[in-house]
C-alpha cells in the first residue's frame, strides 16, 4: 500500500510503498479516506530535536484520520465491515490505575499513533477496536478527519464551565480556532482569542471571536476596556506554547479565574507566580481527550450547530503531499486535508 513515510532521519516525509497491516485478533482494519495534518507531522517533517529523540525511522507517520473498517479482528465486539469510523491516537495500557478506573487519558503508559506506532497516512491502518469512534452519519468523513484536533479544542474549552464567562484563548492556532467556536456554543460571553498571525486571526473572527487580537499591533489592556471589562477574563486557554503569550494571559486573569493548558511550552518556562498565587488561580494541564467523553461531546455538539467548517481551508490529493505540508509550515492556513479516496483504493 501506499503510505507518508518518515524514512530518513533528516527533514522530508517520503510517499513509499509499504506492506498493508495486518489486524490483531482485538483490531479492526480500516481504509484510510480522509487524514489531516497536525502540528506534531510538522515537528516531524522538520526533524526538530523532540522529532529526532522521538520518532524511529522508517515510521508511517499521521493521526487525524477517518475512513471505514474492512475489517475486524477475531475478539472485535461492536464494530462491523463497513462502518465509518474515526479513532483516538492515543493508545493506552488498559491496565494502570487509571485506565482502569476508567481515566485513560490519564494513562501514565500512553503510545500515540504515527509517533511511537504506524500512523495514519498511509491507505490501511490498523488499530485496536476499542480506540474506534463510529461515525453518526451527519459528520463528513473531512470533518471526522480533524475530531482528533476538535478533541483537544473540545477538552481543554469544556473543562471549566463557560456560562456567561469572558474567555481568553491565547494562540490561534487550528486548535485555537476551534476552541473559539466550542466556546461560542457553549454560552460564553466575550471570546477574546490573540495571535500573531493575520491569517489565522480571521478565521478566528470567522468562528466567532468577539475579538482577535494581533499581539504585535495591539494590547490585552486596550482590548479589555473597549469591551467594558474592568475585572479580567474568568477562563483561560493557553494554546500557543508561547511563554510570552502564556505570561500575557496570566495577568489578563481576574481573581479566581480558572486556566487551562494545552499549548506545549519550552522547557523550563519561567511565569510570575505571584500572578498565580495572589489572584487564586487554578492551573490543569490537558492532555488528548478524554477518551471517550469528549468524542461524545463533540459528536454531539456537531450534530446539533457546532459548526467548525471555517477551519478547513486547504484540500490536497495525497500525491501533493509536499506542497500540503510546506504551506502548513507557512501557517498560512487552518487544517489541511489529504485525501486518499482518489487514489481509487
Ligand atoms: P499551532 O502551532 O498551529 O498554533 C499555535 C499558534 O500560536 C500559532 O498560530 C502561532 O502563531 C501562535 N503564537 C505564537 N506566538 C504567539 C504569541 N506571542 N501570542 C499568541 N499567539 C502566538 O498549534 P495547534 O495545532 O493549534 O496547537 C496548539 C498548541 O497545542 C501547540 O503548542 C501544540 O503543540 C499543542 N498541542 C497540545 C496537545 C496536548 O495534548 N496537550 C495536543 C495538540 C497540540
Ligand atoms: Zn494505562
Amino acid at each position: 500500500m501506499k503510505a507518508l513515510v518518515k524514512a530518513k532521519a533528516e527533514r522530508g516525509i517520503w510517499l513509499e510503498d509499504i506492506d498493508k497491516p495486518e489486524p490483531g485478533h482485538n483490531d479492526v482494519l480500516i481504509r484510510v479516506g480522509h487524514t489531516a495534518i497536525c502540528g506534531t507531522d510538522i515537528h516531524i517533517y522538520q526533524w526538530d530535536d523532540w522529532a529526532s529523540k522521538t520518532i524511529p525511522v522508517p515510521l508511517t507517520v499521521g493521526h487525524e484520520f477517518s475512513g471505514e473498517i474492512i475489517d475486524v479482528g477475531s475478539e472485535v465486539i461492536g464494530y462491523e465491515v463497513g462502518d465509518r469510523v474515526s479513532a483516538e491516537g492515543h493508545i493506552t495500557c488498559g491496565v494502570c490505575r487509571n485506565c482502569r478506573a476508567g481515566r485513560r487519558h490519564l494513562c501514565m503508559n500512553t503510545r500515540g499513533v504515527g509517533v511511537n506506532r504506524a500512523g495514519a497516512f498511509a491507505e490501511y491502518i490498523a488499530v485496536p477496536a476499542f480506540n474506534v469512534f463510529k461515525l453518526p452519519a451527519a459528520i463528513s468523513d473531512e470533518m471526522a478527519s480533524i475530531l482528533d484536533p476538535l478533541g483537544n479544542a473540545t477538552h481543554t474549552a469544556l473543562s471549566f464551565d463557560l456560562v456567561g464567562e469572558d474567555v481568553l484563548i491565547t494562540g490561534a492556532g487550528p486548535i485555537g480556532i476551534m476552541a473559539v467556536a466550542v466556546a461560542r456554543y457553549a454560552g460564553a460571553r466575550h471570546v477574546v482569542i490573540t495571535d500573531v498571525n493575520d491569517y489565522r486571526l480571521k478565521l478566528a473572527r470567522d468562528m466567532g471571536a468577539t475579538v482577535a487580537l494581533n499581539v504585535r499591533s495591539g494590547t490585552l489592556d486596550d482590548t479589555m476596556r473597549e469591551l467594558g471589562m474592568t475585572e479580567g477574563f474568568d477562563i483561560g486557554m493557553e494554546m500557543s506554547g508561547n511563554p510570552s503569550a502564556f505570561r500575557d494571559l496570566l495577568r489578563a486573569m481576574h481573581h479566581g479565574g480558572k486556566v487551562a493548558l494545552l499549548g506545549i511550552p519550552p522547557e523550563a518556562t519561567a511565569i510570575d507566580w505571584t500572578q498565580v498565587i495572589f489572584k487564586g488561580l487554578v492551573l490543569k494541564g490537558i492532555y488528548g481527550r478524554e477518551m471517550f467523553e469528549t468524542w461524545y461531546k463533540m459528536s454531539s455538539m456537531l450534530q446539533s450547530g457546532l459548526d467548525i467548517r471555517p477551519v478547513i481551508t486547504h484540500r490536497f490529493g495525497v500525491d501533493d503531499y509536499r506542497e500540503a505540508f510546506e504551506l502548513m509550515e507557512s501557517g498560512q492556513s487552518g487544517k489541511i486535508i489529504l485525501d486518499w479516496t482518489s487514489r481509487g483504493n
